[in-house]
């Protein structure tokens, strides 16, 4: 769960201050993607754990609203996973991230490795424990499901993690904090020595796509007036997962995912912003 400070100045240790407004949304990047796939035409089961507060009601709700299957979400004792943001006057933020039930998925469940059969496509990030996603992997690549993986928080990626993703999809930041290269095409290059494909959203500037032993392409941004950016990338991977999954080729993939997170910047929120799939297929690229 995000909850959001909206302040003038963000207070210094021991100094207490008065926010303007404060805002509570549904989040997590694993939530993010699973609305934005299930949005875009996609059957979507989400694997993950709630804490047994009113947060977790919540979230769960949100999950369900959104037509998801939650048989493998659990509800855990102690709290949900939260997010404590600070907005300052400048609209620059400051995060705390509490994983607290997030913490608890450390490995997969014989329901869960269930429900990944059959599955054209897994989504994984990072915000929650290295074990539980390697083992979510391991079994996704065990049952030939296409793997997506979000590394975000950016953290580094161990190679029996990496040899069971088909594609690695960063930030551009996150992208140079993996490889060490501010420069996208030379990060693009040094990742995909790891993983077969990889795409770098770059912002605005839209994303850039490369396969092992093809030229990388690079698909612009829509242009749109942006409201709220916070969820595009989420929007776009979510998305991008649901048209590969559908077999469209990789450029068609990005630029439906450009569609997406073009339509999601143009509206305030994360999950609450995200286009459905009649949407996103009468937004003309
Ligand atoms: P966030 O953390 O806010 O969810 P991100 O940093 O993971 O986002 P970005 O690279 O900022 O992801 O954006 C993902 C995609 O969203 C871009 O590749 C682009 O297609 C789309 N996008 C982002 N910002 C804009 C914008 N200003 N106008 C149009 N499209 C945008």
């Amino acid at each position: 769960m995000d909850l959001v400070a909206y302040v003038d100045t963000v207070p210094a240790s021991g100094e207490t201050v008065q926010g303007r407004q404060f805002r509570q949304v549904p989040g997590g990047k694993g939530a993010n993607q699973a609305v934005a796939a299930a949005r875009a035409g996609a059957q979507v089961c989400f694997l993950g754990a709630v804490g047994d507060d009113a947060f977790g009601v919540q979230l769960r709700t949100t999950l369900v609203d959104n037509g998801i299957d939650v048989s493998g979400l659990r509800t855990v004792g102690g709290p949900s996973g939260t997010a404590h943001i600070v907005v300052d006057g400048d609209g620059n933020n400051s995060i705390i991230v509490v994983p607290g039930a997030n913490g608890t998925v450390t490995a997969l469940r014989e329901g869960d490795v269930r429900l990944l059969d059959g599955a054209r496509a897994l989504l994984l990030q990072l915000e929650t424990p290295l074990s539980g996603v390697l083992a979510a992997a391991r079994a996704g690549r065990s049952l030939g499901v296409t793997t997506v993986l979000t590394p975000a928080p950016a953290r580094p990626l161990p190679a029996e993690l990496l040899d069971c993703v088909d594609v690695l999809l960063p930030n551009q930041h996150e992208a140079a904090a993996l490889t060490g290269h501010d420069d996208p095409e030379q990060a693009l290059a040094a990742l995909l020595e790891a993983v077969p494909e990889v795409v770098v959203t770059l912002g605005g500037d839209g994303a850039l796509y490369g396969a092992r032993g093809h030229e990388p392409i690079r698909v612009p941004a829509l242009r749109v007036e942006p409201v709220d950016t916070t969820g595009a990338g989420d929007t776009f991977c979510g998305a991008f997962a649901v048209a590969r999954a559908e077999g469209q080729d990789p450029e068609s993939a990005l630029r439906f995912a450009a569609r997406a997170a073009a339509l999601s910047v143009q509206r305030p929120g994360a999950s609450t912003s995200m286009p459905t799939r009649p949407e996103i297929d009468a937004f003309a690229d």
